[in-house]
């Protein structure tokens, strides 16, 4: 099983000591809950992992470990096919001792999009919402984020995680923890939060804001991305049954109502930063995620709609400040 009372003893000397108090229950039912089943089969994989460390870590500009040389071609094999029973891969790319996991998703476009427009994350206490896979938490180590926390609830994205920290000299300034964000405490301790591709999936989106608003410092910064669809302030679209296949889909703002929203729950500063709509080079399937993609969620006639009608998928970053 996976030990998370390292853990425990790092916030127990930092600023996220409070959250001693519900935490170590919550993950001891989480293991309890993940004793069978998938997660024991990923735990031998990653045991298996050949113990390297490495002076090469690039993340500024790319999840980079290793320069290619570190193991032998042989030994590559192994690694690469070792991580290849973790598909599939949606987060990324990562370059891994030469190897190229190329996502389903280029995870690093998202982030060149918005990184001009937030707050410097040197110094800071960073927590990123439904991280996936935990890509953009390594690029925000790259830009200097002193403590970077994930949550995400699917425990494959978990062991993708823990695999990547492996090689990345199992740094122990960054972790992922397997909850949602309707099971934190009101921390009131991150400089930045990070909630990206999951306002859509929650049934209240506003107790959403208000739960990210609860995790921010004084001062703090969110940064928000979201499926959008064009409209004034009132528009909202709930769409009937899927949207572009996907069954967990609620709430489709516009970005002037997610605007609103955010200065209702109290935040200022509100600013749309980035508005894009999602390219059929973004997101697409690969030899490391073979399930069906954006593709073939898209109208073939019509790419500007999904396969049930609805507007295709736009995204939108929005920054906002919670007030001192
Ligand atoms: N933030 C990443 C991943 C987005 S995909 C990115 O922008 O690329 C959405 C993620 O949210 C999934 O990994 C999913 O497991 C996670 N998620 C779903 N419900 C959640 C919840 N209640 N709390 C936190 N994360 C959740």
């Amino acid at each position: 099983m996976l030990d998370f009372s390292n853990f425990y003893q790092l916030i127990a000397k930092n600023r996220l000591q409070h959250w001693l108090i519900t935490l170590p229950a919550q993950l001891a039912n989480w293991e309890k809950e993940h004793a069978h089943g998938d997660f024991p089969k990923w735990q031998r994989v990653l045991n298996k992992l050949p113990d390297i460390t490495t002076e090469h870590l690039e993340l500024k500009d790319s999840v980079t470990i290793g320069n290619g040389q570190e193991l032998s071609s042989g030994e590559q094999k192994k690694v690469e096919s070792l991580l290849h029973h973790l598909e599939p891969w949606r987060k990324g790319p990562f370059f891994i001792h030469g190897i190229h996991i190329d996502t389903e998703w280029r995870s690093d476009w998202k982030w060149e999009r918005l990184l001009p427009h937030i707050s410097n994350l040197k110094g800071r206490y960073v927590l990123d919402v439904g991280c996936g896979s935990g890509y953009h938490m390594w690029r925000m180590r790259g830009e200097g984020a002193k403590f970077v926390v994930g949550i995400d609830p699917s425990s494959l994205f978990l062991m993708q995680f823990e695999t990547v920290r492996h090689f990345a000299n199992n740094d122990q300034n960054i972790h992922l923890l397997p909850l949602g964000i309707q099971q934190l405490p009101a921390l009131e301790c991150f400089d930045t939060v990070f909630s990206m591709g999951v306002l859509y999936h929650r049934r209240s989106p506003i107790d959403h804001l208000f739960q990210l608003k609860n995790q921010l410092t004084k001062g703090g910064e969110l940064v928000l991305e979201t499926l959008v669809v064009d409209g004034d302030e009132n528009t909202v679209l709930v769409p009937a049954g899927r949207y572009g296949k996907m069954p967990n889909v609620w709430f489709l703002p516009s970005t002037a109502a997610l605007k609103l929203w955010l200065e209702k729950t109290g935040f200022v500063d509100v600013k749309v930063v980035d508005v894009d709509v999602t390219s059929l080079e973004e997101q697409r399937a690969t030899e490391w995620m073979k399930f069906d993609s954006l593709e073939t969620f898209l109208d073939p006639h019509d790419r500007s709609r999904t396969v049930e009608g609805l507007p295709a998928p736009k995204r939108a970053v929005l920054v906002a400040t919670n007030p001192d």
